[in-house]
């Protein structure tokens, strides 16, 4: 199938919409929406100038934030969909947070307070590599919280991410999604070469294992959490450049919807000539 010269309707394809019930194993890892590699490729391109131009009056409108969402089961790319889209972007203005398991200051606080504290301020891209999702997630698979204190957790996200919304901070989530083989291929991969084997641990192994219970975690999330001021992308991962394609118009299309400008600049003298 000849690709589409556009790849604008990916946000419409790929949304989860608010109140719509997500089954992650009904939706394709593979899929790629009619693009194929080589054409995918100039479209990329195009997408990280239009990301580039967008952050830059973003930057010096200094009005609005964005904030960037990336979650996945382990080897879903949420490291490598930083550094191919995120490379479009001034690192003056993108701050980019990774949230691990807990330090015990975080695990004295509530939930969002290690969060909170990273979102981005006015002018500013933040991109979460994980995020409080990983509340919902990691710590209802592990049993860390009862279920009283991790079920109320959906709408206490609902409510802080509103909250963020009604300051300004426009939210946009993926989740990215690859198949149970593809995570065997990669993690295998990772395990083979001596420059990936940093990123291998056993844990992730045992990670492995709970598939079924991170997937049933994830298909809560996104039905729960999928709201009309933070929607929810669940993103095709298997194939790297569709991943990249998705991630980078849907973020160009989520700005661009944003309008950001130049600010206008104060009164200044006619035909100043500077010596
Ligand atoms: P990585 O992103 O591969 O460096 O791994 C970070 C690890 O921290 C993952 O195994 C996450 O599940 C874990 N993690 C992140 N947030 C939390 C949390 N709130 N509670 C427990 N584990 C977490
Ligand atoms: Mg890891």
């Amino acid at each position: 199938m000849a690709a589409s010269p556009s790849a604008s309707h990916l946000r419409d394809e790929l949304i989860v919409k608010p109140g719509t019930r997500v089954r992650l194993s009904r939706l394709d890892p593979a899929g790629t929406h009619g693009f194929d590699k080589a054409s995918a490729k100039p479209l990329i391109k195009h997408e990280l100038e239009r990301l580039a131009t967008l952050q830059d009056r973003l930057w010096a409108e200094a009005r609005r934030s964005v904030l960037v969402v990336l979650q996945g089961i382990d080897a879903a790319g949420k490291d490598g969909t930083i550094q191919k889209v995120m490379e479009a972007f001034n690192p003056q203005g993108c701050v980019v947070s990774a949230f691990k398991v807990p330090t015990a200051e975080e695990l004295a606080h509530d939930f969002l307070w290690r969060v909170h504290k990273r979102v981005p301020g006015k002018g500013e891209i933040g991109i979460f590599n994980r995020s409080h999702y990983e509340d919902v997630l990691v710590v209802r698979v592990h049993g860390l919280a009862p279920k009283t204190v991790w079920s109320k957790r959906y709408a206490q996200i609902n409510e802080f991410e509103r909250t963020l919304a009604a300051s300004g901070t426009t939210i946009v989530k993926f989740c990215l999604s690859i198949d149970r083989d593809e995570q065997r291929a990669r993690l295998q991969e990772r395990y083979d070469d001596p420059t990936k084997r940093w990123k291998f641990s056993m844990g992730d192994l045992e990670e492995r294992a709970r598939w079924d219970d991170y997937q049933a975690a994830f298909d809560e999330a996104l039905t729960r959490t999928s709201t009309p001021w933070a929607p929810w992308y669940v993103i095709p991962a298997d194939r790297n450049w569709f991943r990249n394609l998705a991630v980078a118009s849907i973020l160009a299309d989520t700005i661009t919807g944003l309008r950001p400008a130049y600010p206008r600049p104060p009164d200044l003298p006619a035909d100043l000539v500077i010596t």
